[in-house]
This record gives C-alpha cells, structure tokens and sequence, in this order.
C-alpha cells in the first residue's frame, strides 16, 4: 500500500496542465455521450467564459456539501465507498477540494472513505499505465479518484488492475492484501467492507460504474466470470523496482454497461436511497442488502445484467452461457 503526501494535487487540475486544455480529462465513463456533457465540454474550453458561469453559481462549500451528504445518510463512523462522477456534480471548480473535504467531514474521525483507483494495467493495453503504487488512474474512472488518490493521508491497494484507495480510520486493513485476491472477489477490499456494513454512494453516477456488482458477479459465480474480455490480454504489468512483472489475471471484472438493469427492482425493494449532492443526483445503498439482491437476481438471471450495445465482452458472455448449459445437459 502507498501513502502520499500532499503534493498540491487540487491544484494541479484546477490551475496546472489540465486547465484550459484542448481535450479536457474524461469526467465519468457514464456520461461523455450525453448533450449535457457535450455542453461540459465547450464549456470548459473557454476559459473566459468558465470565470464568468462560475462566478454567477451558487458556492458549494464544505458546509453545504456536508448537509446534503448527512441528508442521504452518511453519518458519523460510518465506512463509505464513492463513485464520483464530478461532471454530473457541476461544481465549480473551486469548490470541487470541498468534496473530500465534506466527505471527510460527516465520516469523521471514525469513518473511514474508499474510492476506485483503477488503472486498468493490462499487457498491451493503450493508455494504462505500468501499476505500481503511484500510477495515475486510468481516465474511464473519472477525474475525481484521480485527484482524491494524491491528497494528503490516502492509502492505495496494490491490486495491479483494479487498486482501492482509502483514507480514515482502519483503510489499512481493508486494503491489506489485495495484490493477492481477484480484483473484485473474496477477500478483495469490497469483499471486506461489504461484511463490515459499509455504505456504497453512486454521486453524479449510475450502477453501471458500481464495482460491487462485479463482486455480485463472483459471489453468484456467473458462467462468464473467467470469460477474458475482448481485445484485453488477462495479464496484468506491474513495476518491482526497476523490474516490470507479468501477473495472470484470472477474473477479469467485464462490461458493466448492463448494470443499471438492476436498479428497477432495487429500488422496488427499498434499496436506494436518491438525494442531492452538488447540482447532481446520488443513491446511496448499504453494500451488504445490495450485494444479497444483486447475487439473488444473477442467479435467478445470469445473463439479464448484460448491455445490449454492440458488444464483444456482452456477446461472448452469452456465446459461454450456451455452452455452459449444453455442457452440463450431455
Ligand atoms: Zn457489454
């Protein structure tokens, strides 16, 4: 695991190489399609016109923030997971540091926050880095865990795919041990935090970036778990001093593009809590209740979270479920 001191991190998005440039950092892998992140966009290009919205906006400070996160039910002790889609959150720029800082805030000195840090190391794969403990985050997960990952006092797994990062009270021993479990499986860090009452937030998000569900996945042991993606090598880089390593990959997690089909009957069972954070919506859930439906509907279902996009890793998935089947029918 990595601790990093502060090196500015907030500011180096705000004011640093990011600001102002040409193709701004991927924001969250839900919502570059949209029209309303097509505004983000142009937006963020004029640099002029950003001072002038900015200034015209409500101010987000900690205070605000820390209400609307207490009024989804994040208390005090409590140990969270986040996906932050920030775009989504249309905070201000200056007021995006209040975020950690509001989450700090209503966990207080006994709670503890986790976010996803993944770097997506595969051999071969364009735009990954090599993992080791201070690799950048992979830009499909948002711009958010990246700035969070540098902040003063936070803690990193060293899962070479898919790392968590934490900061508060007892991260170190839910991150322990990661490089040696699946990405998302038993023992993972979601796999602890899901059996110590841990709440999951999707802020400015949908289910279709909730890593829990490919823990689902393998508590449910779908055909496809072992499936490789496609155009993916299940082999994972890693630096060892100045040595770079092969890890086997085994259980790669897969398209999670189909996950927001679970959300109806979640919240037909009471499961999601929607509040506000910033401008944009959030749901909050209690990982355990959410994990038992998730692993109830994929075994009545397997293949029923799958996307219906064009979609290699989709395709195969169901190609192996046939096989499965006839298989186990012979
Ligand atoms: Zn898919």
């Amino acid at each position: 695991m990595s601790s990093t001191a502060g090196r500015g991190a907030w500011t180096l998005y705000l004011d640093g190489a990011n600001a102002g440039a040409k193709t701004p950092p991927e924001d969250d892998r839900s919502h570059p399609k949209s029209a309303k992140a097509k505004r983000g966009f142009s937006v963020r290009r004029k640099r002029s016109r950003i001072t002038t919205v900015s200034a015209l906006r409500q101010t987000w400070t900690v205070q605000c923030l820390s209400g609307q996160l207490h009024a989804l039910g994040i208390h005090p002790g409590d140990r969270l997971f986040v996906h932050t889609g920030l775009r989504a959150l249309r905070l201000p720029r200056r007021d995006v540091p209040n975020l950690l800082a509001a989450y700090l805030h209503v966990l207080g000195p006994t709670g503890a926050l986790f976010f996803p840090t993944h770097t997506y190391s595969y051999k071969g794969e364009k735009g990954s880095p090599i993992f080791d403990q201070d690799a950048p985050c992979h830009p499909l997960i948002g711009v958010w865990p990246e700035l969070a990952r540098i902040a003063p006092g936070v803690i990193r797994s060293l899962h070479p795919t898919h790392a968590i990062a934490g900061v508060g009270a007892g991260v170190r021993k839910i991150l322990a041990g990661h490089e040696g479990t699946e990405a998302a499986g038993f023992g993972s860090p979601l796999g602890k935090l899901q059996q110590v009452g841990a709440k999951v937030l999707m802020a400015g998000c949908g289910f279709e970036s909730c890593t829990l569900l490919h823990l689902a996945e393998t508590y449910a042991q779908v055909p496809h778990l072992r499936l490789p993606q496609d155009d993916v090598i299940p082999i994972a880089l890693a630096r060892r001093g100045r040595r770079i390593i092969e890890i086997p990959q085994h259980e790669m997690p897969g398209c999670s593009d189909g996950f927001p089909k679970f959300e109806p009957r979640l919240r037909a069972l009471g499961l999601i809590r929607d509040g506000a954070l910033g401008e944009g919506h959030a749901m909050l859930c209690e990982m355990k209740t959410l994990l038992d439906a998730a692993i109830s509907m994929l075994k009545e279902n397997p293949l029923g979270f799958l996307c219906d996009d064009k979609c290699a890793t989709c395709d195969a998935a169901r190609r192996e479920a046939v096989r499965f089947v006839n298989a186990s029918t012979t």
